[in-house]
């Protein structure tokens, strides 16, 4: 099952069509898409046995952020070997975890507002927990998902390295740096859920492509490390982390451009599509 918003309410779709979940359950569940999460076995309970059959179109550039308002955002930095080894470090011993505010967050076609010419493209797979994940064990993490998708974690280099010390997660929180979507995809629908290609690219020119089967600590490895420290609450998001190729470590390096779209796609999963833009405080003669 594939969960999306649309214009602001809740809906199931498949291909391009889609079934109100609000009316559909005769108003059972509401039209906010977080409230899925939040009560997800027995909305998945509904919609195994009794949701109808998708049979409204719908177009991409329709659908809002699938996961709008989560409590908590656990991000994970070096997460692939080749990506820690082009940054110039070792791999972590343990997840190295951080947060993007979630004020950030926005749909697979909403415009990236870049604030300078510093922001860079990370591409991830995205997972939404669907029952709080308290001290759960690596084998039992996955039954603690509701759903995975697509995200880009933007990132403002300059303001994430500033200072003696990193500090990722206002980097990664400008407005409009989460793009997340198109829509939350149930384990069940995936063939091989630990083993997805991801990539992302401008202008039909590749930058990132890889597979989360070269994570280093897996899916279900992150939600047994984090749920040992913080319990996991029902719609929050866990950014698994980039493969390599992102435009920092480039030789020479390479920053997101006003003018292009930024495409980002996992296998089973789907696409963002989203427009770049000059936002506030962007160089006048770099636009
Ligand atoms: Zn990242």
């Amino acid at each position: 099952m594939r969960i999306a918003s649309r214009l602001g309410r809740a809906v199931i779709v498949a291909g391009d069509l889609y079934v109100d979940i609000e009316t559909a359950s005769g108003g059972q569940f509401s039209h906010q898409v977080d409230d899925l999460y939040r009560d997800w076995d027995r909305f998945r309970d509904w919609a195994d046995r009794s949701a109808p059959a998708a049979d409204q179109p719908f177009k991409l550039g329709e659908l809002d952020a699938p996961v709008q308002q989560p409590r908590q955002v656990f991000a994970i930095g070096l997460n692939y070997v080749d990506h820690a080894s082009e940054s110039g470090v070792k791999p972590p011993p343990s997840p190295a975890v951080f947060t993007k505010f979630p004020a950030c967050l926005v749909g697979p076609t909403a415009a990236i507002e870049l604030p300078s010419t510093k922001c860079d493209w990370e591409v991830e797979l995205v997972a939404v927990i669907g029952r709080t994940a308290d001290r759960v064990s690596e084998g039992d993490a996955w039954s603690y998902v509701a759903g995975v998708t697509v995200g880009q974690d933007i990132s403002e280099r300059a303001v994430q390295l500033v200072g003696p010390v990193p500090q990722f997660s206002l980097g990664k929180s400008y407005r409009t740096f989460g793009p997340l979507g198109p829509s939350v995809v149930t384990p069940d629908e995936l063939e091989r859920r630990d083993d997805l290609e991801l990539q992302c690219g401008v202008g039909g020119r590749i930058l990132q492509k890889r597979r989360t089967s070269d994570l280093i600590f897996s899916v279900s490895r992150l939600i047994a490390e984090i749920s040992a420290v913080c319990p996991m609450l029902p719609g929050d998001l866990l950014w698994t982390g980039t493969p390599p190729g992102v435009g920092m470590a480039r030789k020479p390096q390479e920053f997101l451009q006003p003018g292009t779209t930024l495409v980002s796609e996992i296998e089973g999963i789907g696409k963002l599509m989203n427009p770049v833009v000059a936002g506030d405080g962007y160089p006048q003669s770099a636009g």
